[in-house]
């Protein structure tokens, strides 16, 4: 378990001040002028040496990431822009940190910015985080009335501007280049790559677009050194992770973690452990709504990170963990998901506009029993037509947690088929 004195987020629960005030005797802006005079590259270097991944959900190594930004200006400006339109559900790690730590952010945005050769960082922000935004452009003013940001930015010569900009409530919106569409003032419909955004982003300059947990954290890895955050987690898998539990659990929470730490360990420490005690459990789904769920059978032995997850053919995602107990009907809750995809999907890739519908009708069916037993094989084999065929990855997201829900529990799908149809023939002898 990690220590507390190697958490980063030390506000996470707003037990202190979350003013400039508050965020300096936490050790926040300490040094941030030194960091800058250390060059760029030495800040590129650093955060790879961290072995920092993208905590957004993809897991993109963050360094590598910056690495893509232009060296030499070809007369573009050059963006940051920071992804909190958090709306994956389940997910509700960023709306922490911008509520009680929102300094850590600002810092983070300078030092990276500074990285890339930004001079101005635009942070898109879920437009229902009203309080969220509140509490972020409050610290943006106060960084700027204290010349941490802004003309010579912590007295380092570079100049610095952040832009908070709020969204409308479409979950399309936090994928990358939607989020981008939607800052130019256009509807929010994600882009075709390449090019990436690294080289056409923002107005058609160099873009990089991170995670709010990935940017908030880079101050403390440089303070601390890059060894320091790398000694948390397997290899490939360094760091601290905030993990948000919902669900059937004693106490659900938001808690910064070591990376690796074992879903148990992090259930029975942080939250009294799974409803009715872990003999209870039915399935975890470790990662946000994106990702294929867990069975129990599976959850005794699960790593929380990114390589382990993968190789169960799940993921880490947004470390958003839903815990589900045995009391769970867990065809209705994939049916939810699917219905929530249906609902997001923007509509301009044909197997994702048409499929997200297909696979909720027969979601439709499978809750009620209603369904064929031949429709399960039938509906696996639209999400094999979606997965992988559309622009951007919502079309995968909508796809797999039904592949979770085929593969892990099938014969509970096939049970209730039988049990209404033979419901129905009882119905029709009695007759
Ligand atoms: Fe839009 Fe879905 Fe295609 Fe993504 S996969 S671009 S959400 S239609």
């Amino acid at each position: 378990m990690l220590d507390d004195k190697d958490r980063i987020f030390t506000n996470l629960y707003g037990m202190g001040d979350r003013s400039l005030a508050g965020a300096r005797a936490r050790g926040a802006w300490d040094g941030t002028a030194g960091f800058i005079a250390n060059g760029r590259d030495w800040i590129v270097e650093q955060v790879k040496a961290s072995g920092l991944r993208g905590r957004g959900g993809a897991g993109f190594p963050t360094g590598l990431k910056w690495s893509f930004m232009p060296k030499e200006s070809d007369g573009r400006p050059s963006y940051l822009v920071v992804n909190a339109d958090e709306s994956e559900p389940g997910t509700c790690k960023d709306r922490e940190i911008m509520r009680h730590d929102p300094h850590l952010l600002v810092e983070g945005c300078l030092i990276a910015s500074f990285g890339m050769g930004a001079h101005a960082c635009y942070i898109y922000i879920r437009g229902e985080y009203v309080r969220e935004r509140e509490a972020l452009q409050a610290a943006i003013d106060e960084a700027y009335d204290a010349g941490l940001i802004g003309k010579n930015a912590c007295g380092s010569g570079w100049d610095f501007d952040v832009y908070l900009h709020h969204g409308a409530g479409a979950y399309i919106c936090g994928e990358e280049t939607a989020l981008l569409e939607s800052l130019e003032g256009k509807k929010g419909m994600p882009r075709l790559k390449p090019p990436f955004p690294a080289n056409t982003g923002l107005y058609g300059c160099p873009t990089t677009v991170n995670n709010v947990e990935s940017i908030a954290v880079t101050p403390t890895i440089l303070r601390r050194g890059a060894s320091w955050f790398a000694g948390f987690g397997r290899a490939n898998n360094a760091g601290t992770k905030i993990f948000a539990i919902s669900g059937h659990v004693n106490r659900p929470c938001v808690v910064e973690e070591a990376m690796s730490i074992p879903l148990k360990e992090l259930l029975d420490k942080h939250c009294g452990g799974v409803r009715g005690g872990w003999g209870n459990l039915k399935a975890v789904i470790p990662g946000g709504s994106s990702v294929p769920m867990l069975p129990a059978g599976v959850c005794g032995d699960a790593i929380m990170d990114f390589d382990w997850l993968r190789e169960q053919r799940s993921g880490l995602g947004t470390a958003a963990v839903i815990v589900m107990d045995q009391s769970t009907d867990v065809i209705k809750a994939i049916w939810r998901l699917a219905k929530f995809y249906k609902h997001e999907s923007c509509g301009q890739c044909t197997p994702c506009r048409e499929g997200t519908g297909w696979m909720m009708r027969v979601m439709d069916r499978l809750v009620t029993g209603d369904a064929a037993i031949e429709e399960i094989d039938m509906l696996h084999e639209v999400t094999k037509q979606v997965e992988g065929h559309t622009i951007c990855a919502l079309g995968d997201a909508a796809a797999w947690p039904i592949q979770g829900l085929i593969r892990h529990f099938r014969d509970e799908i096939e049970d209730r088929i039988r049990a209404k149809q033979k419901g129905r023939a009882s119905a029709v002898a009695a007759e």
